[in-house]
């Protein structure tokens, strides 16, 4: 069929895999499907479609929602120590979702499954909480979040929705109108890693054993190292330092991570969420004596609604007013795609028929001298150092 009125017609570099077109379909013909990378994107069954458009309509890759002009900044971190130190930063994250849910609000965000899975779950159970808690460097599944979340608008409960900002935006073109109980939080995103180079990542580390849970991003009492760790189903942990882990060079050298973060349209500071959050890295250099080890967030303000939260929940953080630049001084991902590597085809070539490590492992080497690139990873690896080993 020519003329096509349906996502079909969007490019791979567009599509952000955010499921809005998935959620919205009102005849249920579009499936998300893996391409090759391991990556989801949508097939529409041409015999169900009716050609409503509104799959374009609600495409992020396509439109873009309206945007929040508000720009305050903070440094903070929560003051009860356990939500402070089971969070990857400051712990505004828990913090803020803890709130919702004591207001009989629902939170929704990224979680492991039990099959080590990344997927958003939508939840008013506070033990949820701990898996919503904690950075994931591999992209989530919506599924049908945007759908659940829909229907819990209308039944006028609160509701907090976190992800990257691409999945924020896809949120709010399906809603395609805004709900005064609904608060968004978005992420400073580098840019999301394929599930399947994850998933193959787990089964190399477990080796014989499997990997029933994984932590990205550790914080050791009495210890500024920073560590990835897994458990197996022999009961054994296995630690990873972030200097040694292929799967972070990979990540941080964009080897693998989704092709439309190479020109993800929603970076800046003007935002459609109300609150971005993100690793404030160098809070030394512009508060110093702020901080202590275990990580600060750094949060953006871009609503009234944002605001509200924020004066609400304030009392239970250590904070400083911050300005915006600050923030983006040393975070380049909240102004600006990455770079594409130019070896990124030669990961998915490799990966056939090597495993994660070797394929990360030999690009590296053979990188070593191509000078722009090698600056970029230094710059890089200097940026995550400096948040996870707190230099
Ligand atoms: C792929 C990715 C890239 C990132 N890149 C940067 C960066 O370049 N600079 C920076 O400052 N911060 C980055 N972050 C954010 C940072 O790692 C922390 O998540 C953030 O600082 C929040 O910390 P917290 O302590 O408040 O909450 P935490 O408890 O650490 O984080 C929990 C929150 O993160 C969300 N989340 C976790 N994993 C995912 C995922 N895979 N997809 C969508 N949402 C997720 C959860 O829904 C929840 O809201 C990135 C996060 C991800 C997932």
């Amino acid at each position: 069929m020519n003329n096509k009125e349906n996502i079909s017609i969007l490019t791979k570099e567009k599509c952000c895999g955010c499921h809005s077109c998935y959620n919205i379909c009102p005849k249920k013909a579009i499936s998300m499907v893996k391409d090759s990378e391991g990556f989801l994107y949508p097939r529409v069954s041409e015999d169900k479609c009716i050609n409503c458009g509104k799959c374009l309509q609600s495409c992020p890759g396509i439109k873009l929602p309206e945007v929040n002009l508000f720009d305050e900044a903070y440094a903070c971190y929560a003051k009860r120590e356990e939500e402070h130190f089971s969070s990857s930063s400051g712990g505004f994250f828990a913090v803020l979702a803890k709130e919702i849910l004591q207001e009989n609000g629902v939170i929704c965000g990224a979680a492991f499954d039990d099959s080590v899975k990344v997927k958003h779950i939508v939840t008013d159970n506070v033990l949820d909480l701990e898996k919503i808690k904690k950075t994931k460097y591999v992209q989530s599944t919506i599924g049908q979040a945007y759908s659940q979340i829909k229907e819990m608008l209308l039944t006028r409960r609160k509701v907090l929705f976190s992800g990257t900002p691409c999945q924020v935006a896809g949120l709010k073109l399906y809603l395609g109108q805004d709900y005064d109980n609904l608060v968004c939080i978005d992420l400073i995103c580098h840019g999301v890693p394929s599930p399947e180079v994850f998933a193959r990542y787990l089964l190399e580390k477990g080796g014989e054993h499997k990997v029933t849970a994984m932590s990205f991003r550790n914080k050791h009492p009495g210890s500024r190292s920073r560590t990835l760790d897994y458990w197996l189903d022999n009961g054994e942990k296995i630690s990873e330092s972030y200097d040694e882990s292929p799967y972070i060079k990979g990540f941080i050298q964009n080897l693998f991570v989704r092709p439309s973060c190479f020109q993800c349209k929603y970076k800046g500071i003007e935002r459609c969420s109300d609150i971005t959050i993100g690793d404030f890295l160098g809070v030394d250099e512009f508060h110093p004596g702020f901080s202590d080890d275990k990580g600060t967030s750094a949060i953006i303000l871009h609503s009234e609604k944002g605001i509200q939260m924020f004066e609400k929940i304030k009392n239970q953080l250590a904070y400083v007013e911050a300005a915006s630049h600050e923030v983006g001084a040393w975070n380049p991902c909240l102004y600006k795609p990455v770079d594409k590597n130019s070896r990124r085809k030669d990961f998915f070539e490799k990966w056939n028929n090597k495993t994660i490590t070797e394929a990360v492992l030999e690009l590296q080497v053979s990188n070593k001298g191509s000078n722009q690139s090698t600056r970029r990873v230094n710059f890089l690896l200097e940026k995550i150092k400096r948040v996870l080993y707190r230099r």
